[in-house]
């Protein structure tokens, strides 16, 4: 069985013409995927039945997800969804919608996607993280994600305009499976996303890195860094081992040189463990002149006992940054009150049911 979702146009064109149809008509079945999203082949009324017939003979599928759970923050600007694919794969994904810009009528809506079951990389205070390793997604799983919000933007006449890799998993550990993702939601005979509006966030896998500079794509990255030297690091994400502080940043001045993206650092701001005025200057002197852009994270309270700064302590570590000639931003959380840090509905969703 192989998921029409998976197929990339380039290989649509060559199943359809061995199927003995005319090669339009994979153009016609590409826009009935992307445009109209059918959840099952019988709904894939565009094509011709005799087609829809030779695909289901030769194995061809649409693996449908089914929404598990479904929360809304109070402001109605996220929504996050338990989706199944099977009683083995159970991910979470989230919308989070932004207010549209005075040229805008639509608001900005971004999805946050999972690439994999649970995360091998252990960081203390995720509770994917705390989870263990599941499973990989496959490309498949991936685009249905997008598509399912997909479904429910277009009900309200709104579509999906960002996507970032951030949700449960570590994208560049599942590297071709992200890829062949990334290659059909920003394919412009099928999903047909920007690539710039696309972001993977890695916590440095750095061979994964390299190649994917080489890619030909135009994705932002996003570098979960956390502190600013190997000792606090390794307390943090537990498998950051073989990559030092000093080789993701080279890294991401690689990646810069290579695609002319400026890498961001992602750095969740834990009260009492990383979120000091001295680790504030350490941080800002071992990025100065390199333009790094600073992305700070005041963490959504987990299982694991940790929990946000004050307002206050969060606005100081930025000043420091600064200060230091690096530019830094707060990012606006979304959705706390619906559990929005990663994996948290799973983790109570899964206690629940065991
Ligand atoms: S923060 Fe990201 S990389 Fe770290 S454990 Fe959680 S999902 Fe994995």
């Amino acid at each position: 069985m192989t998921d029409l979702y998976r197929i990339l146009p380039e290989e649509m064109d060559e199943i359809v013409v061995k199927l003995g149809q005319p090669k339009y008509r994979a153009g016609q079945l590409l826009r009935a995927l992307y445009h109209e999203s059918p959840r099952k082949m019988s709904d894939l009324h565009q094509i011709p039945s005799a087609m829809r017939d030779a695909l289901i003979a030769a194995g061809y599928t649409i693996g449908s997800e089914e929404e598990v759970s479904r929360v809304v923050s109070e402001d109605n600007h996220t929504t996050k969804l338990l989706l199944k694919f099977d009683e083995q794969t159970l991910i979470e994904t989230v919308l989070m919608q932004y207010s549209p810009s005075q040229d805008k009528t639509h608001p900005r809506s971004t999805v946050c996607v999972s690439t994999q079951v649970g995360c091998p990389m252990g960081c203390v205070f995720c509770a994917t993280g705390q989870m263990g390793f599941e499973k990989n997604l496959k490309a498949e799983e991936i685009v249905s994600q997008v598509l399912h919000f997909a479904r429910i933007l277009r009900k309200r006449g709104e579509h999906v305009t960002n996507l970032v890799f951030m949700g449960m998993g570590e994208p560049l550990a599942n590297y071709d499976e992200t890829v062949r993702a990334i290659r059909l939601l920003t394919h412009p005979r099928a999903f047909g996303l920007g690539q710039r509006s696309i972001t993977i966030s890695t916590v440095g896998v750095i061979p994964a890195i390299d190649r994917l500079a080489d890619e030909d794509l135009q994705v932002k990255l996003a570098i979960s860094l956390h502190a600013p030297n190997d000792e606090l690091r390794k307390r943090l994400v537990p498998t950051a081992g073989p990559h030092s502080v000093e080789d993701l940043i080279s890294a991401a001045k690689c990646y810069f040189k290579k695609t002319g993206r400026r890498v961001t650092f992602e750095y969740a701001l834990i009260d009492g463990i990383n979120d000091s005025t001295k680790i504030a200057s350490e941080l800002a002197r071992i990025l100065k002149g390199n333009g790094a852009h600073v992305n700070l994270i005041p963490m959504n309270p987990t299982a694991g006992g940790f929990s946000r700064p004050a307002r206050k302590k969060v606005l100081a570590f930025q000043q420091i940054l600064r200060n230091g000639d690096v530019n830094c931003t707060v990012r606006v959380e979304k959705g706390s009150e619906i559990s929005a840090a990663c994996g948290q509905l799973r983790t109570d969703m899964v206690k629940n049911i065991r």
